[in-house]
C-alpha cells in the first residue's frame, strides 16, 4: 500500500496543498488564493479565517484529486509565510484582528519608538534580527493597541498569538494545541535565538503578555493530532517550518556552509551555519533554521529586493521582451553586454549596502547597445546581486562554499544559472522537483513519524540536480564582478 505526506504551503497569495511520496515525489497539488486588503497605504492584511478556510480547502481538494484517502497519509507537515501574526480568543478560536501580514508597514511608529530607546544593538543581540514592521512583535503590539480591552484579555490568557502555523496547528487541533517551533519563533522579534525561549526584555520592551504566547518546539515531531472532522480521518501534525527554512531543508542544506537561492521576484539566501549562529556585520539576519532531535541548527539571511521583478522591469516597463522566459534567448543572441550594467535598485539597495537613497541605474551605454545587450545585463544584475550577498555571508560566517542549490521561478533560466555560476566560481545545483518549500515541511513530518528514517535518507529519496558548472576564467570572473561593483558605486546615494 503506498503512502503519503501532506505539505501544507500557506504562502502570502495562496493556500497549497501537495502530496509527496516516499520517494520525494509530487503526487498532487490543490491551490486556492485567497483576499489581500489594503486598509492604509502600505498596510496589508488577511482574515485569518479565510487563510484556514483556504487551506482545508486544499487539503481536501489534494487528496480528492490523487484519489488517496486519508488513512494512507503518514503524516502533515505545515510551511507558512513568515512573521505574518494573528491574535485569537483561546476559548472560541475567534480572531479579534485581520491577520497583519509580514509586509505590512503599519507597525513602523512601534518600530521608531524601540529605535528612539535605543535598542537596536540589544534587539540584533537577543533575537538576530533588526527593527523593522516585519517583524510580528511589533505587529502583535498593534493587534493589541488597536482591540479595546485585549491588552487585559491577553493578561488574563484569554487571547493567544501566533504566527500563522500556530494558527493553523489551533485550527486542525480544535483548540487543543497552541505551539510553535524554532523557525517561525526566531521571526517574531520576541524570542531569544541563543538561550531558546521567549526573551523576557524583549515582552517587556512591547508590553506582551508571555500568557498569550504559543509554547516553542522541535520543528519534527508529533504537534498534535488533525481532527477527523476536517479531512475524515485524523492525521498527525508531524513538521513545521517558517517558508525559507523549509525550502532550505527541503533543499537537502543539512550542512553548515550549505547554501540555498531561491530566485523570485527578489532573492532569498539562506545558508545553513550549523550549531553555532554567525553575527553579520553587513546587514544580515541571524536565525534558527529548524530544531531536530532536540537540537537547533542556525541560518544566515539575505535578500536582494529586486531580481525577477528586473525581468517584470524590462518586459512592461520597457517593453524589451514579450515574456521573462524569453529574457533568455535575447541574452544568448550576443557574447557579453558590451560593457553595460543594470543596477535595479528600484527601491533603494539592501544587503550589504543598505543603501535607501540608491536608485537604478544603466550605465556603460554606446552607440552599439542594443535591446538584447540590456536584457542580457538584467538578467545579469540577478546573478551579481545575489553574489553581493553570498559575499557577505561568506565573511560574516567564515565558511567556505562548495555549491550553490537553487529554487524559484527564475531559476528556470539556464542562461542565469551559468552566469551565477560563473560569476560565483561555484556550482550551481537545481533539483528537478522545485517544490522545496512544501518538500521541506513534508520531510520535517516524515522524520517526525520515522517514514523517512534519517536525513540520509531524504537524501536518497531526492531526484536529480542539474548542474551548471563554473566555466568562465578566473580574471574574467573578477573583472566582470569588479565592474559591477563600480556600477553600484554609480547608484548610491541618488534619491534625496
Ligand atoms: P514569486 O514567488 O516571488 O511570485 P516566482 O518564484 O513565481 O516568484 O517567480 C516569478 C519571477 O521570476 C518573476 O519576477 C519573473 O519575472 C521571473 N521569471 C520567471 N521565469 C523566468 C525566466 N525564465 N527567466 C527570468 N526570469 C523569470
Amino acid at each position: 500500500m503506498s503512502r503519503y505526506v501532506l505539505a501544507l504551503d500557506q504562502g502570502t497569495t495562496s493556500s497549497r496543498a501537495l502530496l509527496f511520496d516516499h520517494g520525494g515525489g509530487v503526487v498532487a497539488v490543490d491551490q486556492y488564493e485567497f483576499g489581500q486588503s489594503f486598509p492604509e497605504p502600505g498596510w496589508v492584511e488577511h482574515d485569518p479565517e479565510e487563510i484556514w478556510e483556504s487551506q482545508l480547502r486544499a487539503a481536501r481538494g489534494v487528496l480528492e484529486k490523487a484519489g488517496v484517502a486519508v488513512s494512507d497519509l503518514v503524516a502533515l507537515g505545515i510551511t507558512n509565510q513568515r512573521e505574518t501574526t494573528v491574535v485569537w480568543e483561546r476559548d472560541s478560536g475567534r480572531p479579534i484582528h485581520p491577520a497583519i501580514v509580514w509586509q505590512s508597514r503599519q507597525s513602523m511608529a512601534i518600530c521608531e519608538v524601540l529605535r528612539g530607546r535605543g535598542l537596536e544593538d540589544e534587539v540584533k543581540r537577543r533575537t538576530g534580527l533588526v527593527i523593522d514592521a516585519y517583524f510580528s512583535g511589533t505587529k502583535a503590539r498593534f493587534i493589541l493597541d488597536a482591540v479595546e480591552g485585549a491588552q487585559k484579555r491577553a493578561e488574563a490568557g484569554e487571547l493567544c498569538f501566533g504566527t500563522v502555523d500556530s494558527w493553523l496547528l489551533y485550527k486542525l487541533t480544535e483548540g487543543r494545541v497552541h505551539a510553535t517551533e524554532y523557525s517561525n519563533a526566531s521571526r517574531t522579534l520576541l524570542y531569544n535565538i541563543h538561550e531558546r525561549k521567549w526573551d523576557e526584555f524583549m515582552l517587556s520592551a512591547l508590553d506582551i503578555p508571555a500568557a498569550m504566547l504559543p509554547e516553542v518546539r522541535d520543528s519534527s515531531g508529533e504537534f498534535g493530532i488533525a481532527s477527523a472532522r476536517w479531512l475524515g480521518g485524523e492525521v498527525p501534525v508531524a513538521g513545521i517550518a517558517g517558508d525559507q527554512q523549509a525550502a532550505l531543508f527541503g533543499q537537502g542544506c543539512f550542512e553548515s556552509g550549505q547554501l540555498k537561492n531561491t530566485y523570485g521576484t527578489g532573492c532569498f539566501l539562506l545558508m545553513n551555519t550549523g550549531n553555532e549562529p554567525a553575527t553579520s556585520e553587513s546587514g544580515l539576519l541571524t536565525t534558527l533554521a529548524w530544531g531536530l532531535d532536540g537540537e537547533v541548527e542556525y541560518a544566515l539571511e539575505g535578500s536582494v529586493f529586486v531580481a525577477g521583478a528586473a525581468v517584470q522591469w524590462l518586459r512592461d516597463g520597457l517593453g524589451l521582451i514579450e515574456n521573462a522566459a524569453e529574457s533568455e534567448a535575447a541574452a544568448r543572441s550576443v557574447p557579453d553586454t558590451g560593457g553595460v550594467y543594470l543596477v535595479p535598485a528600484f527601491t533603494g539597495l539592501g544587503a550589504p549596502y543598505w543603501d535607501e537613497r540608491a536608485r537604478g541605474v544603466l550605465v556603460g551605454l554606446t552607440r552599439g547597445t542594443g535591446r538584447e545587450h540590456i536584457v542580457r545585463a538584467g538578467l545579469e544584475s540577478i546573478a551579481f546581486s545575489s553574489r553581493d550577498v553570498v559575499d557577505a555571508m561568506v565573511a560574516d560566517a567564515g565558511l567556505s562554499l562548495d555549491s550553490l542549490r537553487v529554487d524559484g521561478g527564475a531559476c528556470e533560466n539556464d542562461f542565469l544559472m551559468q552566469f551565477q555560476a560563473d560569476i560565483l566560481g561555484l556550482t550551481v545545483e537545481r533539483p528537478e522537483v522545485l517544490e522545496v518549500t512544501a518538500m521541506g515541511a513534508a520531510a520535517l513530518a516524515g522524520l517526525g513519524v520515522g517514514f523517512w528514517r534519517d536525513r540520509a535518507d531524504l537524501e536518497a529519496s531526492k531526484g536529480p540536480l542539474t548542474r551548471f558548472e563554473p566555466s568562465l576564467g578566473e580574471d574574467q570572473r573578477q573583472s566582470l564582478y569588479r565592474d559591477w561593483l563600480r556600477a553600484v558605486e554609480r547608484s548610491r546615494e541618488w534619491a534625496d
